[in-house]
């Protein structure tokens, strides 16, 4: 098993390359099952989803179209302590199919508000896809539609997902081992 080093911190690969790539490839013939005939916008979420959205989208078969959407955070401004902000949907989702490719779902929350804010817009219906789920962290009680893996509540590095913004071109997914 490869490990490796970012920073400070030692990783273990946890799944490997071409395991994702089957994955990705059984997800998107679900996909390409499921949204057959649908009017379809893929919104992907960056910085991590861009890796996951990238090898996804080029399995799938659907007339659809595809954009990515940012969500920005800062703490300190609000009472709450934390502000968050959708940055880049400029794609018309009225009365669509929306499907959001994310990386990884941990307690939910950033899901969550993208969700909220997605709504607003009146899509027909919402679909959830991401690569990597850890039930055990989360917190909300909407469920994501299609799931790569679930995961223990260990953090992980890797296929777009970073550590201190390093990591993310890794193709394999690594996991921190605690030292
Ligand atoms: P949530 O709002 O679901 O708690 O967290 C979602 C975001 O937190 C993800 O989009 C990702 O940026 C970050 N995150 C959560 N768990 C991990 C992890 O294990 N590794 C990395 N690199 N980022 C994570
Ligand atoms: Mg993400």
């Amino acid at each position: 098993m490869e490990s490796l080093k970012i920073h400070d911190k030692k990783f273990s690969e946890s799944i490997h390359s071409k395991k994702i790539q089957g994955t990705v490839g059984k997800i998107a013939a679900q996909l390409n099952h499921d949204l057959k005939d649908k009017e379809v916008v893929f919104i992907g979420v960056l910085n991590g989803a861009f890796m996951f959205a990238s090898d996804l989208m080029k399995q799938i078969q659907l007339n659809c179209r595809i954009s990515f959407i940012k969500v920005s955070s800062y703490a300190g401004i609000s009472s709450t302590g934390s502000v968050i902000n959708l940055i880049g949907l400029n794609e018309v989702i009225k009365g669509k199919t929306v499907v959001i490719i994310e990386d990884i779902i941990d307690s939910g929350k950033t899901l969550n508000f993208i969700l909220s804010a997605l709504k607003e817009h009146e899509p027909t219906e919402i679909k959830i896809v991401t690569l990597l789920f850890k039930p055990a962290a989360f917190k909300f009680n909407y469920k994501p539609d299609y799931v790569g893996y679930r995961i223990p509540n260990q953090f992980v590095v890797g296929y777009g997902l970073d550590y201190a913004g390093f990591g993310r071109n890794l193709t394999s997914i690594y996991t921190l081992v605690n030292e």
